[in-house]
């Protein structure tokens, strides 16, 4: 994956944009923030496909039996974008010809379900009296038998029905911040928009290598680019553990959101809770918490 540098909500880069009167040092006078803290969420997208499958026996017709497809459902398709259902004869479990079930009283025919074998229907299938010839059977009340077709007999095979359904699951793990501030910062970061390329990261960079050499499994990052993941580390690895059972086929990404948590003195008690983040189109944003006593 190759990346360039991810635009990141420093106290320079907010300083630029904002023109804020900060002080990297810390207190100097109201309404400049007193403390400062680097933080990063996380967002972890999981795109899968969840497959159903199951068999039922059914009896079909000999001419449908061979033209009917066979064998295995092909590997989910993860480009999907729709419920894909497949029907296919089960090829592996016998199959028997035998006199077909459905028409042992009259052979090869079935009553006609247009006009219920009576070989006439109403007009308009009004309260009229009227009634003409069915056009379903033509007078007969009989047609075809539904299930081998007029054959007398069929075959009694294995379908196989597969369902595969795409399944999209977006989340949010926010680190430990103030809790006036950690709502708004969660409801500030959209998990299911694009984010930068730049931004992706891999939660457990080192497992993969490290169990091959018997080495002890190395630690993850803890900061994208000096901002802390805190406990949403954690939080997301579990998740995404969670993420692909039962499915098919997935395939996971997780992107770092860097912000800017700032504490503002405001008056002599109180404080605000703020912090600055890029959107995923490069916008800065100001998500404000409520403000709080100190
Ligand atoms: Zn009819
Ligand atoms: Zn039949």
């Amino acid at each position: 994956m190759a990346k360039g540098d991810p635009v990141l909500p420093t106290l320079e880069v907010v300083q630029q944009l904002e023109a804020l009167p900060f002080t990297p040092s810390g207190v100097t006078k109201r309404g400049t923030p007193t403390r400062i803290f680097p933080v990063a969420a996380i967002v972890l997208q999981v795109d899968g496909i969840l497959r159903e499958e199951w068999k039922d026996q059914v009896e079909v017709s000999p001419a449908l039996f061979s033209a009917y497809p066979k064998g295995f459902a092909p590997p989910p398709d993860m480009g999907t974008l729709v419920d894909t259902s497949y029907k296919l004869i089960d090829d592996e479990s016998p199959a028997t010809t035998q006199q077909c079930l459905n028409c042992v009283l009259r052979p090869g025919e079935s009553p006609c379900l247009a006009c219920h074998g009576n070989g006439m229907v109403p007009i308009n299938d009004s309260d009229s009296m009227l009634t003409v010839t069915c056009p379903g059977c033509s007078g007969s009340g009989f047609v075809p038998c539904t299930t081998c077709d007029g054959a007398r007999e069929s075959v009694l095979c294995t379908v196989r029905y597969v369902n595969d359904k795409p399944v999209h699951q977006r989340r949010v793990f926010v680190p430990q911040v103030h809790p006036s501030l950690r709502p708004y910062l969660e409801a500030a970061i959209e998990p299911s928009a694009t984010w930068p390329e730049e931004q992706r990261f891999d939660p457990e960079p080192s497992f993969v290598g490290s169990a091959y050499r018997g080495a002890a499994a190395v630690r993850s990052e803890e900061d994208f680019h000096g901002f802390f993941y805190g406990d949403a580390l954690a939080r997301c690895i579990a998740e995404s553990k969670q993420a692909g059972s039962g499915l098919a086929k997935y395939e996971l990404r997780t992107y770092a959101v860097p912000a800017l948590w700032l504490v503002r003195e405001i008056g002599i008690s109180h404080a605000e809770h703020v912090a600055y983040l890029f959107e995923p189109d490069g916008k800065l944003r100001l998500v404000r918490g409520s403000s709080t006593m100190t």
